[in-house]
């Protein structure tokens, strides 16, 4: 692309570019190699039944300590991953070792493993995910997908039916991020959907009149569905008792614990998280 100057020049933007992609290219080479060093490890945050403090559910979030730059934020490198096709590697890497994990885990803990839309594009992974069930001997009953609506939105038809089979093996879907994009009802219509984590940006707005009011409706949305709801990103005191107080029965959030390598996997002490 090239863009006339004030005095009526081409300016030469091409330099700039090249530099962007040779960085792009850097990046996705550095993680191909992270994979094969085994660098990349899953943190597991965990989901609680605000009432009790009982964990139900523990989420695998995936982490890379580069050697030399730290800790790689998910939401960089799983885009770096996508875009150099190493998405199936990262996604397969991440599972066995969540599902490998859940299995020594007491019974009463699911795990929920995020999948990128584009994991769907080979149509393998419903295959994949038999696999590795029969592998780590995870009951399919404890281990949740969470699935954002880019999945409806990229490659609709295919991915809908490879849902519908992971569902038909007995294993959970889950909305993730849910109010964010654009009219994700209607996705609940597509499929059988088992939960909704509400977005954490919602949360973020409380005090609010009209947040309350869209809370408290997807609230009333899944018990009508009979499908839980889980509220994301708690880091107040304030908003734990607000949940708690409009019945919301699941929650996530630095409050309850950070993503760590050993999650609690009995009970989170809400006394201790709730305002004086
Ligand atoms: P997500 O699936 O919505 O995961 C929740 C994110 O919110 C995590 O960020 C978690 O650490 C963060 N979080 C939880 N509680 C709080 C809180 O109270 N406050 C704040 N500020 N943040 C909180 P993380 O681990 O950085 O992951 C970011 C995103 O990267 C994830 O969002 C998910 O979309 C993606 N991701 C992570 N691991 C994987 C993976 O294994 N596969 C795929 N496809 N995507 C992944
Ligand atoms: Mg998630
Ligand atoms: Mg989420
Ligand atoms: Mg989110």
């Amino acid at each position: 692309k090239a863009k006339l100057s004030s005095k009526g020049e081409a300016v030469c933007f091409e330099p700039h570019l090249e530099d962007a992609y040779l960085a792009r290219l850097l990046q996705e080479q550095e993680f191909l190699e992270a994979l094969d060093r085994n660098e990349i490890s899953v943190a597991y945050q965990p989901i609680a039944d605000l009432m009790t403090g009982q964990v139900m559910c523990v989420e695998a979030l995936a982490r890379w300590y580069h050697p030399k730059r730290g800790a790689i934020s998910p939401a960089i490198f799983v885009e770096t991953a996508e875009r150099g096709g190493l998405i199936d590697r990262l996604g397969e890497a991440i599972l066995r070792r969540a599902c490998k994990d859940a299995a020594q885990w007491p019974d009463t803990v699911q795990i929920n493993v995020n999948l990128s839309p584009k994991q769907l594009i080979s149509g393998r992974f419903p295959a994949l995910l038999a696999r590795v069930l029969e592998e780590t001997g995870l009951p399919p009953s404890r281990l949740g997908i969470e699935i954002t609506e880019n999945v409806f939105i990229d490659f609709a038809d295919d991915s809908i039916k490879q849902l519908r089979t992971i569902s038909s093996y007995g294993v959970k879907i889950i909305l993730d991020d849910f109010g964010t994009g654009y009219s994700s009802l209607s996705y609940l219509m597509m499929i059988e959907v088992d939960g909704l984590k509400i977005d954490a940006s919602f949360l973020r707005q409380l005090p609010d009149r009209k947040v309350e009011a869209i809370i408290r409706t997807v609230a009333r949305l899944t018990a009508d569905l009979n499908i839980y709801l889980v509220a994301e990103g708690i880091e107040q005191p304030e908003h734990l008792a607000w949940l708690r107080e409009n019945g919301i029965q699941f929650g996530q959030g630095f409050l309850l614990g950070r993503p760590r390598a050993d999650p609690p996997l009995d009970f989170i002490d809400l006394a201790a998280n709730t305002p004086a």
